[in-house]
């Protein structure tokens, strides 16, 4: 087994999401709503040393696949992540997180007084103009976004 395997150990069924940026696991997990309250075992490890990208954070979430929408939402954080499904100890499935064309109900935005954020049922969506880096646009008010400024749902 690799050093990086000794580390955080391997895992039965779930997903690892490796190649996190360095430091950020803890938002990662946030932005996935995952909060170990639900008895299966997360295991975080930062700062790991990474032949690709120098310093890395890996995050092994145990009984859990997530699916594209999830992890797509961490191309803002993370954006060179992969993320690879393990089932029965082996890697069933390996994709890199993608902006989407757009965040449909996963953002809100940041302006007070978009339509979005009034009391009518709107679904928000944010727009992806650019990918590299990153700019945003709030479908309803027009409003140029920063990753940053976004907040979850
Ligand atoms: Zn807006």
């Amino acid at each position: 087994m690799s050093e990086e395997g000794l580390l955080v150990g391997r895992i039965r069924n779930g997903t690892v999401l490796d190649h996190v940026e360095p430091g950020t696991a803890l938002v990662v997990l946030s932005a996935l709503n995952i909060k170990g309250t639900d008895g299966n075992i997360v295991s975080v490890a930062m700062n790991v040393s990474s032949k690709k990208i120098g310093k890395k954070d890996v995050v092994k979430i145990e009984n859990r696949v997530l699916k594209p929408e999830e992890t797509n939402k961490l191309a803002l954080i993370a954006p060179r992540a992969t993320v690879n499904i393990i089932r029965e100890y082996k890697i069933v499935e390996k994709r890199s997180v993608q902006l989407p064309e757009s965040f449909v109900g996963i953002f809100k935005c940041p302006n007070p007084t978009c339509i979005s954020n009034a009391r009518e049922p709107i679904t928000s969506e944010i727009k992806v103009l650019k990918k590299e880096p990153p700019m945003l646009q709030c479908k309803y008010c027009a409003r140029i976004l920063q990753p940053e400024e976004l907040a979850e749902v």
